[in-house]
């Protein structure tokens, strides 16, 4: 499906634009190439301007990390483009990459498994510079620049990643990507896997890097907590599509699209008394399988609102209400907020 563009308070220009997007992947039984394909992203039309943070939400398996791999260019889209500063690095092949990997750079969820366990850590963040060519006792300073900069002890440079905690771990991960001063960084879940004391230092931290570096950030999470605290804007994925786009205050105070009302409806209110008055909406079932997604609107065998145009006709991404910086995917988007508050 073709979604249109993406709303919210922006710069004219996008650093990022992806227009389109789709990624499909051969069928399930991977030897044999049997089964039919899983069309994983599908359509997907996101800008990120430069300095922002775009939210990007959705349960397990909606395509959000198939996206921020595509955008690092880990992966390459099947269909559609990915425009970065002006040029389109959806096909690039390995050497036109290289000097594009300096600046879209990408942090995983689980620091551990995601830093190699033989390496030192000054190896480990000096990695990337010496991709790129840099000297070794040039990328070894910087390592240790950058471990001072995620608030680490440049001193530890010669230590492995099981001597750190899951935080510190994820502060190297984060100095590696900043190893080759990227303008954009593909954070994907960076805070679910630690406890939440650490989660509320290691936002901190990328709130801070942000302001100091100038940084975009695509942050992918199915925290919605996390996302409302960190993001400018909010992208909210089902199945392979973007749902529901706009500005966080927008979106958080009077959700458009169903299933971004039931998304929130599950995030605990800081108030005790405004807790218990709201109301929960459970959706039935689990998301349908994207190798057989269902036709019309692909959310209508669990939306409440689900009418006979829903199981027909899908819905195109668009501005709801005229002069609102938000699009939903929606025939019957809501236009008041939720009774007792998201
Ligand atoms: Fe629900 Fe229909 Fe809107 Fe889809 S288009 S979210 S099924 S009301």
């Amino acid at each position: 499906m073709t979604t249109s563009t993406t709303a919210g308070p922006r710069a004219a220009e996008p650093l990022l634009s992806l227009r389109d997007v789709t990624k499909t992947f051969p069928g399930g039984r991977r030897r044999t190439g049997a089964g039919a394909p899983v069309r994983a992203v599908d359509g997907v039309s996101l800008d990120v301007a430069a300095g922002e943070t775009l939210g990007l939400v959705g349960e397990s398996g909606c395509g959000k990390s198939t996206t921020g791999r595509m955008i690092v260019r880990l992966l390459e889209p099947t269909t559609g483009s990915i425009t970065y500063d002006g040029r389109d690095i959806g096909h690039l092949g390995r050497r036109e990459l290289k000097p594009l990997r300096r600046e879209l750079q990408m942090v995983f969820q689980d620091p551990h498994s995601s830093l190699n366990p033989r390496q030192t850590v000054a190896r480990i963040i000096a990695d990337p510079l010496l991709v790129q060519g840099s000297p070794a006792a040039e990328a070894r300073r910087r390592a240790a620049e950058l471990m001072e900069l995620v608030g680490l002890i440049p001193e530890h440079l010669d230590r492995f990643p099981h001597e750190f905690s899951g935080g510190q771990a994820q502060r190297i991960g984060i100095a590696r990507s900043l190893a080759t001063r990227p303008r954009l960084i593909v954070a994907d879940e960076p805070v679910s896997a630690l406890d939440v004391s650490v989660q509320a230092q290691i936002v901190n931290l990328m709130e801070r890097l942000q302001r100091e570096l100038g940084l975009a950030y695509l942050f992918i999470a199915h925290d919605l907590s996390v996302v409302k605290r960190v993001c400018d804007r909010v992208a909210v994925m089902y199945l392979g599509r973007i749902v529901e786009v706009g500005a966080k205050e927008r979106v958080y105070a009077a959700p458009a699209h169903p299933y971004t009302r039931a998304l929130l409806s599950a995030v605990p209110l800081p108030d005790p008394a405004a807790e218990r008055a709201r109301e929960r909406i459970v959706l039935p079932g689990d998301p349908p399988s994207p190798a057989t997604p269902p036709p019309g609107c692909t959310f209508h065998p669990r939306c409440p609102k689900a009418q006979e145009i829903c199981r027909s006709e899908a819905p195109l991404l668009r501005v709801a209400t005229a002069g609102e910086a938000r699009e939903v995917a929606c025939h019957f988007p809501e236009t008041d907020p939720p009774p007792n508050g998201t």
